[in-house]
């Protein structure tokens, strides 16, 4: 495994104030806060470019709330970053979408169901779909290239086929990442919305399907444990890079090795990137000794790693853990 001085792509959180309120939202417990201010985010984004940061992802809460975000946009294309940015395009701009096609930046929009009541259930918000779709519309207009997120729950994971189907013949949308749902933030007070293994192979047959017969880039976003997905689906999974060449900065500059967990591994302003990827606690997680057996001898483990380290609930008081779908406690 090779070692980087430093991660190779970050998402940047540039708020952690958001207009919806996602029943799945990793953030959704976080404060409303003032904003920091562009010289703040700039110094965060120099300090990225100086640890050879290649690509910075924006990245909330909802980042179009950030009222500097076209400046960030130019800052970062001018110090030679690539850029991109994940947003619920409620209310996106019309010039932050003209700096995302200037600075060359793709986006992926989260919609979580091709049924408005049911998206607007979903976020909790009364026409956000609507105002959503209306964005979506714009940005294609533009040939800005697009991913849809979309997270999959309880009550929308047997529409993904009719929900590709949608967006690819009225948008032409080409990627779909579907997201997987954790007990983190605003989760904890919904876990009756997680998946069952056997809902996630029911999920992944109908993104095999909707793959093959719309011709899409379709994938898991979180990485799903091989041993419970099966290999004949290894196609829709990633394995994760969080903590190997990927990581999350919060709004004040806190570094977690993904933006699931609250766990911080250090600020941005107290050492330098380089430092932090390079300490103690990241070697230490690198290294897997933490992974069970049933991981340690697995012939998947060269393509799965552990599935998800954040998807336990329980690491509020653990870093990081094998993904609970594997049931290692069980061992
Ligand atoms: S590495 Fe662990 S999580 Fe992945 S398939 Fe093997 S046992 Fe499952
Ligand atoms: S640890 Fe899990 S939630 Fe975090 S980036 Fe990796 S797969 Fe995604």
């Amino acid at each position: 495994m090779i070692n980087l001085k430093a991660p190779l792509y970050v998402n940047f959180e540039v708020t952690n104030n958001c207009n919806l309120k996602c029943k799945f939202c990793y953030a959704g417990e976080r404060k409303a806060e003032n904003f920091y201010s562009l010289e703040h985010h700039k110094e965060i984004l120099d300090r990225l470019r100086e640890a050879d940061v290649f690509e910075v992802n924006f990245f909330g809460g909802e980042p179009t709330l950030y009222p500097y975000l076209k400046e960030l946009f130019e800052y970062a294309y001018d110090i030679g970053l690539f850029t991109g940015i994940v947003s619920n395009c409620y209310n996106i701009s019309e010039k932050i979408i003209d700096v995302i096609k200037e600075t060359d930046s793709g986006i992926g929009i989260s919609i979580h169901s091709c049924n408005p009541e049911k998206h607007d259930s979903i976020v909790q918000v009364k026409g956000a779909w609507f105002k959503t779709i209306e964005s979506l519309k714009k940005i294609r207009e533009k040939g800005i290239p697009v991913t849809l997120n979309f997270t999959a729950i309880k009550s929308n994971y047997r529409e993904i086929y009719e929900y590709i189907k949608f967006f690819v013949e009225k948008f032409d949308v080409q990627n779909i990442a579907v997201n997987r749902f954790f007990e983190s933030g605003s989760g904890k007070k919904y876990n009756d919305l997680a998946l069952s293994k056997s809902d996630i192979k029911e999920l992944a047959e109908l993104m095999k399907k909707a793959s093959q017969d719309f011709k899409v880039n379709i994938s898991f976003a979180d990485m799903v444990p091989l041993c419970v997905l099966g290999k004949e689906y290894k196609d829709l999974v990633h394995k994760c890079n969080a903590g190997f060449s990927f990581c999350a900065i919060t709004p004040n500059g806190d570094v977690k090795i993904c933006p699931t967990t609250e766990m911080v591994v250090g600020n941005i302003f107290k050492e330098s990137l380089t430092e932090i990827w390079n300490s103690e606690t990241l070697k230490e997680f690198r290294k897997f000794d933490w992974l069970c057996d049933k991981c340690k001898k697995c012939p998947y483990f060269k393509d799965c790693e552990g599935g998800c380290y954040f998807s336990d609930p329980r690491t509020n008081d653990r870093i990081y853990n094998v993904d609970y779908l594997v049931g290692c406690e069980d061992e």
